[in-house]
């Protein structure tokens, strides 16, 4: 595999690290060209002084002093704000990851496709809010945009996406977070400890909460629905606690196939650092005769109100996803913080939906002014 330049946005999250980790382990692959954090100032600087990036972005404008007295003498160019993040991801590079949490990553990861590159997607937010905006600039721009969330990197590796009539449905697999298997009256009291303790996976603390009430799974779908070739209908949900099987799809004439593994993200990740070659992974293989059984059930729509309405957001069209996603991002936070209880997730991110009525967004412009009306509409329902 020749050697490969690497973008990273997001570098210190969960992803970041899952990616720099392969890297570390790989330098004859790849070299970094640039990488990214919002706030965690000093671990941004440590995973500089080992990787030896050309450039370094903080988003916080605050913290630009400190990387700079961190740096000093490395002769690692840094900057700060969100501009100096979109800077790193015009940078000349091979594969931008996109690892940024929420729609903070939109614009970062744009950039990155209008310079034609492989971007390797964890963002689902950027698709969820701006799916349609984005999938015609990979378009325009002849990028390559490669899935890295475990279900639709198992979608990715098995579907014969130039010919969509062959395919019947896909399915996405949900472990059910933490909360499977609660009753919706002990949901009403967890906290933010118990719901980003998820069971099979370590992930940063947006997508854990995500996890457990659902919306994950409802943000999935409308991500799958941007990047494969499938109507709305040929898109279903499955309940998968082993989390072995990451997805499937159906074909027309009933073979279905689907990808296993670990739940490790390096497994999906190093299928994009990769692709379209192959690399190998430190992960644990899997061993199925020790796992003995695997189980699967309906989602419960009810109980997990966000995925239904992540779904409803789906058919609505317009501007109901860009404002889900908003107002969802807005919700988690006062609940990791300590200001809402876990199902007045639901309630926000419900009531912003009935109050906010844009038409579908036709500008990145658009898209955040959408984005800025639900963050205040769900502000204002916390407050
Ligand atoms: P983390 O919270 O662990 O990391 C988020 C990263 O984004 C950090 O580097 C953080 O910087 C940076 N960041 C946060 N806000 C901003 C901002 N406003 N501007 C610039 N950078 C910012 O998240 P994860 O790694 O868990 O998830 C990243 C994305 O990948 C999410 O969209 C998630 O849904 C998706 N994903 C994650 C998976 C996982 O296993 N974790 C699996 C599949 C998808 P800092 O550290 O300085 O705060």
């Amino acid at each position: 595999m020749a050697l490969k330049s690497l973008t990273i946005v997001g570098a210190t999250g969960s992803v970041g690290l899952s990616t720099l980790d392969l890297v570390r382990r790989s330098p004859d692959r790849f070299e970094i060209k640039a990488l990214t954090a919002n706030k965690r100032v000093s671990e941004l600087a440590a995973l500089a002084k080992e990787f030896r990036p050309d450039f370094v972005a903080i988003a916080d404008t605050n913290k630009h002093k400190e990387l700079k007295e961190l740096l000093a003498g490395t002769g690692i160019e840094c900057a700060a704000g969100s501009e100096a993040v979109i800077e790193a991801a015009k940078l000349s590079s091979d594969i931008l990851m996109a690892a940024i949490v929420g729609a903070a990553g939109l614009r970062p990861t744009l950039e990155a496709v209008r310079r034609g590159a492989t971007v390797a997607l964890a963002n689902k937010e950027c698709l969820v809010c701006a799916g349609d905006l984005m999938m015609q600039e990979v378009k325009a721009n002849g990028a390559h945009l490669l899935p890295v969330d475990s279900e639709h990197n198992a979608i990715f590796q098995v579907l014969e996406a130039d010919r969509p009539d062959a395919v019947h449905k896909i399915t996405l697999t949900a472990s059910g977070g933490p909360f499977l298997g609660r009753s919706e009256e002990s949901l009403k009291s967890v906290t933010p400890a118990e719901a980003v303790a998820h069971p099979n996976w370590d992930m940063g603390a947006k997508i854990s909460v995500d996890s457990a009430t659902l919306m994950n799974k409802g943000l999935e779908v409308i991500e799958a629905y941007h990047l494969f070739p499938v109507e709305k209908d040929q898109i279903s949900v499955l309940m998968h606690p082993q989390s072995v099987i990451h997805s499937m799809v159906e074909y027309i004439d009933g073979s279905t196939l689907a990808q296993l593994g670990s739940p490790d993200m390096r497994i999906p990740i190093a299928s994009c650092l990769a692709w379209p070659e192959r690399m190998p992974v430190p992960a644990n293989t899997l061993d199925l005769a020790s796992i003995g059984s695997l189980t699967f059930q309906e989602p419960n729509y009810e109980k997990f109100r966000c995925l239904a309405l992540a779904r409803d957001a789906l058919e609505a069209g317009g501007a109901a996803p860009a404002t889900l996603n908003a107002a969802n991002e807005v919700a988690v936070d006062a609940f990791l913080t300590g200001r809402i209880g876990f199902l007045d997730i639901s309630s926000i991110v419900e009531e912003a939906l009935t109050q906010i009525d844009m038409k579908a967004p036709h500008s990145l412009a658009n898209v955040f002014e959408i984005d800025s009306e639900a963050r205040h509409l769900a502000s204002a329902l916390i407050a």
